[in-house]
């Protein structure tokens, strides 16, 4: 057995999608920091992407405790794994890959071989519910982690409630702008709009929409829930989680939480990338030209699906604002095929703007040239603005974001929601409003909310005190 040997072994198991993976290894490596021993069970797939464009291995050689295994997702190798498909992977990790995740913790298991201490406790995304089963059959505790905000979480907790009182399904001649009173405590200001896109199918089979129900209504049956977000950000949706699942740890701005404990450790910590896309640097020589908060950054994250007309739109909209772009424009992120970035436009961006394909973006949103963000509101991508106080308009896709957007916009008032609107003329104005018109009144919150991240995450912040609280939790709990 190696030198940890008598420390607590816990497995950490993510959804196989870049936000997902990307914070639950930074959970990974705070439990490392606290000397636990640590196992990080990732898709084939994922893992090959890892090694292939990260230092993630070299990164976590220095945790002796720490070890990566891999599993299969199930699906075959050409599988898009993005946009709509993603809900593929609810189904073939729950038929193909959980009788091998049992295995793997069996006596003689690659996880339970003799080779290192068995696994004293897991630590599963919360949209695999499977995992309880399997940690219950096998006598181990396990805690479930969701990458989504608070408040989405709550809003997935109430869709029964929805649907008794006939809000949903959402019905053809429904008002989208109608407050919605099922989601307690989020009376004053969550739209039929502003549910989880999921919630829009016009009937309930919709699968993704059936998945995230059911997980979400499982989440009781764990021993603890593990949530990215602070109580300042989300006292309210917390307290009513609370009511429910009474152990919840909210132990974010996860990648602020990292930062602070490595920066107690190192005098100069790493930099360090968990991405799934080769990071382009060059973005960064070309924002140390550009005058302070005069930059607008453009990314919608891991999985959005632009078609060819919102690009348009979105584009015209930002070269109009006569400001200027940084824009993430990932591999197949356009609809159709051949080459993503219409010609002309690829010309238009030489002017003011600057694109790559993946770009390192907490690095990006703490560059003294970024003024705005211009999201699709994911929320790992919501926190890492909300932390560099960087302002937001927000254009949300799908999932969570749409709820996300909502509360930046409305409640926070750190930025703007776009909800629904693809529009040049839309989108120059907002831009203009966020960069000119209406920074001051919009700097006030963010500069206020980002104190509060940042203070959450210090010695006596509540994540800071949470994140002991839930090392301990793993340290007592016996298999
Ligand atoms: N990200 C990045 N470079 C990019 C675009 C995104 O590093 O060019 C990271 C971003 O920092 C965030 C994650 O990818 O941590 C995206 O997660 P989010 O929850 O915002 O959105 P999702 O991809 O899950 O829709």
């Amino acid at each position: 057995m190696d030198s940890q040997s008598n420390s607590p072994h816990v497995l950490i198991f993510p959804f196989p999608v870049q936000g997902h993976v990307s914070c639950m290894l930074k959970l990974a490596e705070l439990l490392c920091l606290s000397g636990l021993s640590v196992t990080f069970l990732n898709s084939d797939i994922i893992h090959r992407r890892l090694l292939r464009y990260t230092d993630v291995v070299s990164r976590f050689s220095r945790y002796p405790g720490f070890r990566f295994e891999t599993i299969s997702d199930g699906l075959p190798p050409d599988h898009p794994r993005s946009g709509n498909r993603v809900v593929d992977i609810f189904d073939s990790i729950k038929m193909v890959t959980k009788p091998m995740f049992r295995e793997m913790l069996l006596p003689g298991g690659c996880l339970n071989s003799g080779k290192r201490p068995p696994v004293s406790s897991i630590i599963a995304d919360g949209i695999m519910c499977f995992t309880i089963d399997v940690a219950k059959d096998l006598g181990i505790p396990i805690f479930l982690f969701r990458t989504v905000s608070a408040s989405c979480f709550w809003a997935f907790y109430c869709i029964p409630k929805l649907i008794e009182s006939g809000d949903l399904p959402i019905k053809e001649d429904d008002e989208m702008d109608r407050l919605l009173i099922g989601v307690t405590g989020m009376e004053e200001y969550l739209r039929l709009r502003d549910l989880p896109s999921f919630c829009r199918a016009s009937d309930l089979s919709d699968r993704a929409f059936q998945v995230v129900t059911t997980e979400t209504q499982e989440t009781y049956r764990a021993n603890g829930l593990i949530l990215n977000t602070f109580e300042d950000l989300e006292e309210s949706a917390l307290a009513q989680i609370r009511n429910h699942i009474p152990n919840l740890y909210s132990i974010g701005p996860l990648h602020a939480n990292l930062k602070s404990r490595l920066e107690a450790k190192l005098t100069s910590p790493p930099r360090s990338s968990n991405s799934l896309w080769e990071e382009d640097r060059t973005c960064m020589t070309w924002l140390d030209k550009q005058a302070q908060k005069s930059v607008i950054y453009v990314s919608f994250g891991s999985m959005t699906l632009l078609s060819r007309n919102e690009l348009t739109e979105l584009w015209y909209g930002l070269v109009n604002s006569r400001k200027n772009f940084l824009w993430v424009v990932r591999p197949n992120s356009v609809a159709g095929d051949g080459q993503n970035i219409p010609p002309e436009l690829l010309e238009g961006t030489m002017e003011r703007g600057y694109m790559v394909r993946w770009a390192p973006q907490e690095e990006v949103l703490a560059h003294p040239a970024v003024g705005g963000f211009l999201t699709h509101s994911g929320w790992n991508s919501t926190l890492e603005s909300i932390v560099a106080a960087v302002p937001m308009v927000c254009w949300p896709y799908y999932a969570d974001q749409q709820v996300n957007s909502r509360l930046v916009g409305e409640v926070w008032k750190l930025g703007f929601d776009m909800k629904d609107i693809c529009d040049r003329i839309v989108v120059e104005k907002v831009i203009k409003d966020l960069m000119d018109t209406k920074r001051d009144e919009l700097m006030r919150p963010v500069d206020r909310m980002m104190k509060m991240a940042r203070r959450s995450v210090a010695k006596d912040g509540t994540s800071h005190g949470n994140l002991n609280r839930l090392i301990e939790d793993i340290k007592t709990s016996k298999k």
